[in-house]
């Protein structure tokens, strides 16, 4: 049996539950187009896919994923920015009301840049380059805590890395308008698959809160 047999089975579970079910949603979805309320920047991570976690519906969510679900920072000259294009074409198109960052546990793209900082050889032409984005993460989380190392670190790498995407978020032009406006609202949370938890950052405390 073909390997990929198991996502052709998947489909045909997609199809009887979803569309087979509910043709409704899907008459709508395509005569008023989507308008999704949520914008969400996720990691590629084979394990933490925001419609799963977040138990969403066709239609809710608008999902960027990326490595280390990193937002760059704004560049007016970039020519291949996908990440920026479609944080543009989620607020400025299809108005969402809210832009989430979702960093995660045992993040393989902020280990990535840990190891590198700490002097470690790693692969890839465009992996080191993209993950260097988040070199400041690492910085903050030792400036917080000179002691941490190994996984200690690494958390707080990760934690500190949806920081470091908020910030950048803010440097884009119509992210700020809208924010200003009271349009849009930013958040990062932190998804830990492993302990069954999830994280919010509280910008007035300054600290991470769990979801109850
Ligand atoms: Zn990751």
């Amino acid at each position: 049996m073909a390997e990929t047999e198991i996502l052709l089975d998947g489909f045909r579970k997609y199809r009887e539950r979803y569309f087979a079910k509910h043709p409704e949603v899907y008459r709508d979805l395509l005569a008023q187009g989507q308008s999704p309320r949520f914008a969400v920047v996720a990691c590629s991570d084979s394990r933490v896919d925001p419609a799963i976690v977040l138990q969403t519906e066709p239609g809710d969510i608008f999902a960027v994923r990326n490595v280390a679900a990193l937002v760059p920072p704004y560049e007016q000259h970039g020519q291949y920015h996908g990440t920026s294009a479609a944080l543009e074409f989620a607020v400025t198109e299809l108005g969402v009301s809210h832009v989430i960052i979702i960093g995660h546990a045992q993040c393989g793209g902020v280990a990535n840049m840990v190891h590198k900082e700490e002097g470690n050889q790693t692969g890839g032409t465009f992996l080191t380059g993209w993950t260097d984005l988040l070199r400041a993460a690492r910085a903050r989380a030792l400036a917080d805590n000179p002691a941490l190392t190994g996984d200690a670190l690494l958390a707080a790498s990760e934690r500190q890395s949806v920081l470091v995407s908020l910030e950048n978020l803010a440097t884009f032009p119509f992210i700020g308008a809208a924010v200003a406006a009271g349009t849009l609202h930013i958040h990062g949370w932190y998804l830990n698959i492993f302990g069954g938890t999830l994280e919010i950052w509280d910008p007035d405390k300054g600290v991470y809160e769990k979801v109850s």
